[in-house]
């Protein structure tokens, strides 16, 4: 059995943790709950609830109709924000807009017409369930087949099973970069490379790495990318999702929903549609301004937090999980769903039990709140900003006693 931290040590390692002072600026009016789902909902920002207050009161309030020349360079500027800070990716080549679901598809159609001639989407068979959805539901329209990788459950999948699925039949490569339900961490690197030999375009869903891991979208020559504002970056319930093209693909490849803001000088109101420059062109209709405030503060917050300190203080979060596994649970019939090895996770793990439906609600009601993702697994996500070792030390705990108690 391994050794396990006492709980006074692991009070020490909040004492001496570089980002215990950042907890202060979020909004935790519940001080003995203990949330361990921020990668499903991030909390909220202190900055980000006056930034909605300012944007209400004021931008819209008091400025009306006149903030719109503001608000209408929100979306690629809260799109360079992410791309300096949390993608690897160069100004210009990120915009804030619509669902990740929304995204995918427009992006999806667009890399297909790219790669018309060829008919076949590679994705894996443990990715998010509206990233299945929209690839089969394009594929059907287009009459196109789908290659899912056979992933496992508990470790991902490795690059070489992408290259298995890879010829020259495939259009496009789309996966998740952190499982949702793992934390499995895919090789961004390696597999868009293989796509490229391969001659597909690669598609990554960043929905549970971005602010949890770092991405380096333009090192690894990655073309394309969506994800979630509301998980790790803390844009609030509902907040919209970014989307990534490499920039030299901006002009080649075309989008399928043409709306106004995607068209170059959208207030001539011109009869045809003539998309603007660069990624502007990747906008359809009005950004949800509240929102993209929102997420601006909470962004910006999180990036002054320190990205090489979020990033190592989630690999040690997910680390105590997997010690406190191990060394708690075993013997009572748990078990860890995630990769052990610290460079091949995000920042959530999984415990696997018969009974964690159960036991997870058992959880919630003593206010821990991790969840629960079939079959047989309670989710734990650790935001590195507001998780605090003891919570997790907690945390196991609580669940420990439960497993004890039968
Ligand atoms: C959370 C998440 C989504 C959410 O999609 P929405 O359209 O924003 O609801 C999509 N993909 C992945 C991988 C996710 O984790």
């Amino acid at each position: 059995v391994p050794e396990v931290p006492s709980r006074a040590e692991v009070v020490g390692w909040d004492a001496g943790d570089p980002l215990a002072a950042v907890r202060e600026r979020y909004l935790i009016p519940d001080p003995e709950l203990i949330y361990l789902d921020g990668n499903s909902l991030g909390r909220p920002a202190l900055a980000a609830i006056e930034a909605l207050r300012h944007a209400a009161e004021v931008e819209w309030g008091a400025g009306l109709i006149r903030s719109w020349d503001d608000w209408a360079r929100l979306p690629a500027q809260v799109g360079d924000l992410l791309a300096r800070e949390f993608l690897g990716a160069h100004p210009g080549e990120v915009v804030v807009a619509d669902s990740t679901s929304v995204n995918l598809y427009r992006l999806l159609v667009a890399a297909l017409d790219h790669r018309a001639g060829r008919d076949c989407v590679v994705t894996e068979s443990g990715n998010f369930p509206t990233d299945l959805y929209v690839v089969d539901g394009v594929a059907a329209r287009r009459g196109l087949r789908v290659r899912r990788i056979a992933a496992d459950l508990d470790e991902g999948f490795e690059p070489g099973a992408v290259a298995e699925c890879l010829d020259d039949s495939v259009a496009v490569v789309t996966l998740s970069h952190v499982s949702y339900r793992s934390g499995a961490l895919a090789d961004m690197e390696r597999i868009t490379a293989l796509a490229h030999e391969a001659g597909a375009l690669v598609l990554w869903d960043l929905s549970h790495s971005v602010g949890s891991v770092p991405i380096r979208l333009a090192d690894t020559g990655a073309d394309l990318a969506v994800g979630c504002g509301y998980k790790y970056l803390g844009g609030g319930p509902g907040a919209p999702a970014f989307l990534y093209v490499r920039r030299e693909l901006q002009e080649r490849i075309v989008q399928p929903v043409w709306g106004w803001f995607g068209q170059s000088e959208q207030f001539r109101m011109s009869d045809r549609y003539e998309p603007r420059a660069g990624i502007g062109r990747f906008l359809v209709g009005t950004p949800p301004v509240l929102a993209l405030r929102a997420l601006e503060a909470g962004a910006t917050q999180l990036a002054a937090a320190g990205t090489a300190r979020l990033w190592a203080k989630s690999a040690r979060l997910t680390g105590l999980a997997v010690d406190l596994t191990d060394g708690w649970l075993t013997d009572h019939g748990a078990r860890l769903a995630s990769p052990r090895d610290p460079a091949r996770r995000g920042s959530h793990v999984c415990v696997a039990h018969p009974r964690a439906e159960e036991l997870t609600a058992r959880l919630i009601e003593g206010g821990v709140v991790p969840d629960y993702r079939g079959p047989e697994r309670l989710r734990f996500g650790m935001a590195p900003a507001t998780t605090r070792f003891v919570d997790v030390w907690d945390a196991w705990d609580r669940l420990r006693g439960l497993l004890a108690g039968g």
